[in-house]
């Protein structure tokens, strides 16, 4: 038998007088050198490249440029999911006999590792109201290093005082995390108002097609990033290449898809809030929400694309409410490109008790939705079915 060809050698990328128009996706995890010295320039910074994967890849790299532009920072960092950024940040950041103090009304999984995952490892929390700026100060100890606020809580859609919570931040001392999932940087421009550092989901809104999981991290303090960095790097939070490119795919249409949510956002929010089957609507943009006036001084106008309500009833008429809009996604998620609707009592709430869900006002009847970018008309019909169904004896 002749010789088989080598198929194991790497074919020769073919050069080529045009270019891609699209970002080229690079799976590759392993980066070869011309030599150490040039392995040396590159670790000490005086060259660029890439040597493995998980310390970092082109097509992150392109999609953290594209959120540092909209955040107004550079060296951003993207990673695994949004958990990650926020696992990179607090133990990159905080050590044993460190404390932490979070808003009381952060996204799930990150009040459970305030509550639950950081006392293991010797880093204590104290959660306050971010919207009363003096039950934040009476929380901050001695040992307290850090502030992890998001700016509009979930699921009620209170806004924080950032204001008072940036001032207070500045004059003990501590490092400002503001988690900027739910407001983006078009909503609260978290870096440019001097957040030390500022994290993203971009699971949610940025990438917007419910098809990846990443987070990103950017910071103001080149020892911030160094240590985040290398937590992110050692822990293994990185992001797949893949994700990082369906990710800069979703975000070329980030602006024109949170105009168009928020703006559908506004008008369902008068839509759910006329209809006799709901007992309230909470949505910042409405002058009957409580954070109302804050709302407008604080986000530039951009009320978001969330909004919450309360049905008269309990489970019956959630669930009365859910099988008469099959075409809207029951997911408990956000920032999709088509509305979903979100039930806190049997997803993200659900670890509560229903005293502890009633202190929020989370009843079975409360229902979280994010708003997408369907004519608002199908949106308007939908919802007004739905609430019918729920309203019939
Ligand atoms: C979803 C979310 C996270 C977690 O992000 P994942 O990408 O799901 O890991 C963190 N913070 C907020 C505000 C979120 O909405």
């Amino acid at each position: 038998m002749s010789e088989r060809p080598n198929l194991v050698r790497r074919t020769v990328f073919p050069d080529s007088v045009s270019r891609a128009v699209v970002t080229p996706l690079q799976p590759s995890v392993v980066y070869a050198s011309p030599d150490p010295d040039a392995l040396d320039a590159q670790y000490d910074g005086k060259t660029r490249g890439y040597t493995y994967g998980r310390e970092g890849h082109p097509n992150a790299d392109v999609l953290a440029g594209m959120i540092d532009r909209l955040e107004g920072g550079e060296g951003g960092i993207v990673t695994g999911s949004g958990m990650s950024a926020v696992t990179g940040v607090i133990l990159g950041l905080l050590g044993q006999g460190d404390h932490i103090v979070g808003g009381n009304q952060l996204y799930g999984r990150s009040l459970r590792m305030m509550t639950q995952d950081l006392p293991r490892w010797g880093i204590t929390s104290t959660l306050a109201d971010p919207t009363d700026v003096a039950a934040m100060k009476a929380a901050i100890t001695p040992a307290t290093k850090m502030i992890l606020v998001e700016v509009v809580s979930n699921p009620t859609l209170r806004v924080a005082d950032m204001e008072g919570i940036e001032r207070l931040a500045q004059e003990h001392g501590l490092i400002l995390v503001v988690d900027n999932t739910f407001t983006t940087p078009y909503g609260f421009p978290a870096y440019a108002r001097g957040a030390d550092v500022v994290i993203h989901s971009v699971t949610k809104l940025l990438a917007g097609h419910s098809d990846v999981t990443l987070g990103y991290v950017l910071t103001r303090d080149a020892t911030h990033r160094k240590a985040i960095y290398d937590t992110i790097v050692t822990l293994g939070l990185t992001p797949s290449p893949w994700d990082c490119w369906m990710a800069e795919r979703g975000l070329y249409t980030f602006d024109m898809r949170f105009e168009r949510a928020q703006a559908n956002a506004a008008a369902l929010a008068e839509v759910v809030a006329a209809h006799p089957a709901v007992e309230a609507v909470l949505y910042p943009g409405r002058p009957d929400h409580p954070d109302h006036n804050r709302a407008g001084a604080l986000l530039n106008g951009q009320f978001g694309n969330m909004l919450s309500f309360r049905l008269h009833g309990g489970r019956d008429q959630a669930n009365a409410l859910t099988r008469a809009a099959p075409q809207v996604a029951f997911a408990p998620t956000l920032g999709d490109v088509g509305t979903t609707l979100s039930h806190p009592a049997s997803s993200s709430h659900r670890g509560l008790t229903a005293e502890g869900r009633a202190a929020l006002g989370i009843t079975e009847g409360f229902f979280r939705v994010s708003v997408g970018c369907e004519p608002i008309s199908l949106l308007t019909n939908d919802f007004t079915n739905a609430l019918n169904a729920v309203a019939a004896p």
